[in-house]
């Protein structure tokens, strides 16, 4: 039964009822953008930038990241990827921020508050990023959304820089929801960004208290309970247009494949060795709910 599911890997995969759901890969170097190719990944649904920066005295020029991305999603040429700005906090000081002394550095500066602290961080990327997606399907994701604020100002540099560079054709700009209030303010932000991707770790941590790193409070991190299906139920309510996926740890357990599709999602990011599990559920379920009017959501 293995090796039929890795047979069918690079087939879409599409839902008893028809519907193709799309399942990317998350990704953090080249090894994993090789892995997810061979696992069968329509995309990447994650690129997680942090490696380019960690351990480093100074930060990667422009040229050097451009250099890094390009390497990084050379398998992925012509498929849809997602670029997440740097996701950063205080609890990893970055030698060249400065150390950032917090006594509550998950709840501190870290990912697009840390970027809008340190503009010419923000920038770099940006101008990188801007750079690719004159030759590829880039998209752009902003960790730890949480304001509208988060999104228009990432907005404005994105505008402007463009501008700057001539660039043309501005990404399609997506925020990961991490945050409670972020999940209940899709209402207001929908009109500022082109679509979301529910970061469950992170929202989890944020939902119950508990910090995803501390085995003590490991019983209280509950991703797969009621509390943060009814948050992404309320956010495709609240934004029932706005194109929605999922990239957390969750997305990968074939167990609540369907449960997650039920809130109106049409894509998923996993670890690289399990887009083809995931896949496998998916043709052996229903999109909609047989006998209910399920209102489809637009598609990517
Ligand atoms: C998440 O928070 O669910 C997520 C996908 O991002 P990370 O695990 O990198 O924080
Ligand atoms: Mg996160």
């Amino acid at each position: 039964a293995a090796s039929k599911i890795s047979q069918k890997a690079h087939k879409p995969a599409i839902t008893l009822d028809g519907v193709n759901i799309l399942v990317l890969a998350n990704i953090a170097s080249r090894a994993d953008a090789d892995r997810a190719i061979v696992n069968g990944a329509d995309g990447v649904g994650l690129y997680r930038t942090e490696l380019a920066y960690l351990g480093m005295n100074a930060p990667p020029s422009e040229n050097e990241l451009l250099e890094e991305m390009q390497h990084t999603l050379a398998p992925f040429e012509g498929k849809p990827v997602n670029i997440r700005l740097l996701d950063i906090g205080a609890d990893k000081p970055l030698p060249f921020t400065g150390f950032l002394a917090e006594s509550n550095p998950a709840l501190g500066r870290r990912g697009i508050r840390l970027l809008l602290e340190y503009p010419e961080l923000l920038d770099t990327q940006l101008r990188a990023i801007l750079r690719l997606s004159k030759e590829s399907d880039t998209r752009i994701l902003i960790p730890m959304a949480t304001l509208a604020e988060d999104i228009t100002a990432t907005r404005e540099r994105l505008s402007v820089l463009s501008r700057q560079l001539g660039s043309g054709k501005i990404p399609p700009l997506g925020i990961m929801i991490e945050t409670p209030a972020a999940a209940l303010s899709l209402q207001e932000f929908a009109s500022h960004c082109d679509f979301a991707s529910f970061g469950t770790n992170d929202l989890t941590q944020y939902t119950f208290a508990a910090d995803r790193e501390n085995a003590a409070v490991d019983s209280y991190f509950r991703d797969s309970q009621r509390a943060i299906f009814r948050l992404m139920e309320i956010a495709r309510s609240d934004a029932p247009d706005l194109p929605l996926s999922l990239c957390g740890e969750l997305a990968g357990r074939s167990r609540h494949t369907e449960e997650i599709l039920r809130c109106g999602l049409r894509s998923l990011s996993v670890a690289p060795p399990l887009v083809p599990i995931i896949k496998d559920r998916i043709r052996n379920l229903n999109y909609a709910k047989p006998n209910t009017t399920h209102r489809f959501p637009r598609d990517h």
